[in-house]
């Protein structure tokens, strides 16, 4: 971030040659936040019930028979809104890709990193289930460190043990929605309900979603955040002076010192900013920063450290807030938190892409026609006069029930020969067929003459599609 240079002294930049989770020598130093607590850690605990409430329903909800949200990418297909997408829908799943990034790109920009604090699956299971658990478990900072510290009694083997065996559990459960979100909530439940060995890839797949969690919750942790998650490394190019962050207010809070007791107050003391160097806003942090340094790739804004700097904020009589919610500019300069131009300018680009997005769903065609005439064939002359061609046709249902297709020549410009006369289509499927297109010779102008022929579902004209047909020169 560009500061000004008065400003900037206050900003050491030499804690950025350094991770806090990592020593002189490369080694990862294990760390032991303090238990967080205070009116935002009461709002989490809120959110949290949100999100496990979405997470654990949404599998179960149907739309029309379809789930709410599948994300097939084996079989590659997906489910967004109750409405299937086939490879046929890229257009609309690519323009629908991009309209994802660029909201994430502007709620980036003006909000920074609020989704990786109050929705992001990573923290709100690391910091609001696993953390809780070890809490219960082993104690608060000061226990979790003598226990790890000391040597392996019965008690340190039956809390770990016990912590373990809890965080595997958790694992599972969360191993198995997961996969409800890949391959369905039935197909999850069958592979549940018989032996491994009649469902060997669906009871793999959940023994490594599991592994992967329990490793990523009981050893990774942080690591994920600050090393792994390509969103946290987007922060650095999309965090402007205008960004909303979780800010230290140096200008009230330096510079700091030692909380004195005595009235009579050296110089030094008496310039003194709020923040007495309690460092209790380091140690909560679950990613081991120190926020007073300015704003950091590693912080999650969990909050925890504005909730850490409210309490002694409140214990030594002054107004909380030291720790909070604001932009650099709006620190620097005490003005009203503000969007940035940069801002408008992907507001109004966003906009722009959810009116595209919006106007292919609306309409998109739920049955798709793909018709070729058969390669190598030119055409067929009948001994009665007529003209015949063969053509290729697949077609696929989008909809979640069976549909009977049948073909008609645009403005009875020629007859459709198909066996059986109707193709029957499954639910969600594809059908393919071959059929002739005879039209009688004295009507044929043209060697290539371009036909539109009309799918019927039932009475209903679903899709229009053109093709050529070939006949003799007249
Ligand atoms: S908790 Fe507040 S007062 Fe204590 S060191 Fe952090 S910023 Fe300063
Ligand atoms: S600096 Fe504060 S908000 Fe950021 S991760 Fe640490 S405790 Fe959470």
């Amino acid at each position: 971030m560009n500061t000004s240079p008065e400003i900037s002294a206050f900003y050491e930049e030499e804690f950025r040659d350094t991770i806090a989770t990592v020593d002189a020598n490369g080694k990862r130093i294990w760390l032991h936040p303090k238990k967080p607590k205070g009116s935002f850690h009461n709002k989490r605990i809120i959110a949290t019930v949100i999100f496990l409430v979405i997470f654990i329903t949404t599998p179960f909800i149907k739309i029309k028979g379809q789930p709410l949200l599948m994300i097939n990418i084996f079989e590659r297909k997906f489910v967004i809104f109750g409405q299937p997408f086939f490879p046929q829908d890229f257009v609309l799943f690519g323009i629908g890709m991009i309209t994802f990034f660029v909201f994430i790109i502007l709620f980036t920009v003006v909000y920074g990193r609020f989704w990786c604090g109050w929705a992001c699956p990573q923290t709100v299971f690391l910091e609001m289930i696993f953390r809780k658990i070890e809490y219960w478990i082993e104690g608060d900072a000061r226990q979790q460190h003598k226990l790890d510290s000391g040597q392996w009694t019965s008690e340190k083997i039956r809390k770990k043990t016990l912590k373990h065996f809890i965080y595997i559990v958790f694992s599972l459960i969360i191993a198995h929605f997961t996969m409800a979100y890949i391959i369905g909530i039935e197909e999850t439940i069958n592979i549940v309900a018989v032996s491994p060995a009649e469902h060997w890839s669906g009871f793999v797949g959940i023994i490594v979603f599991t592994a992967l969690f329990y490793f990523v919750f009981t050893r990774l942790r942080e690591q994920v955040c600050i090393a792994i998650c390509p969103y946290g490394r987007l922060q650095g190019v999309l965090m402007g002076r205008n960004t909303m962050a979780i800010m230290y207010d140096f200008i009230r809070g330096e510079p700091k010192g030692k909380l004195t007791r005595n009235p009579e107050k050296t110089d030094n003391q008496a310039k003194q900013g709020d923040c007495i160097d309690c460092a209790l806003c380091v140690q909560v942090c679950p990613t081991g920063i120190d926020i007073r340094n300015g704003t950091q790739l590693e912080c999650v804004n969990c909050t925890a450290c504005i909730d850490a700097c409210d309490e002694v904020m409140i214990k030594i009589d002054k107004p909380k807030g030291l720790i909070k919610y604001a932009s650099q500019e709006s620190i620097e300069n005490r003005v009203p938190f503000k969007m940035s131009v940069r801002a408008y300018a992907y507001s109004v680009v966003l906009v722009l892409l959810v009116a595209v997005e919006a106007f292919l769903l609306i309409n998109r065609s739920m049955v798709e026609t793909t018709i070729m005439r058969v390669p190598g064939q030119m055409y067929q002359e009948q001994p009665n006069g007529i003209i015949s061609n063969l053509y290729n046709v697949q077609f696929i249902n989008k909809t979640s029930e069976a549909i009977v297709l049948t073909l008609k020549v645009a403005d009875n410009k020629g007859i459709i020969r198909i066996q059986g006369g109707k193709i029957n289509v499954p639910m969600q499927g594809r059908a393919d067929a071959v059929f002739f297109l005879d039209i009688p010779k004295n009507q044929i102008v043209n060697i290539k003459t371009l036909l539109k022929i009309e799918v019927y579902n039932g009475t209903t004209l679903v899709e229009t599609v053109k093709t050529n047909f070939l006949g003799p020169a007249e």
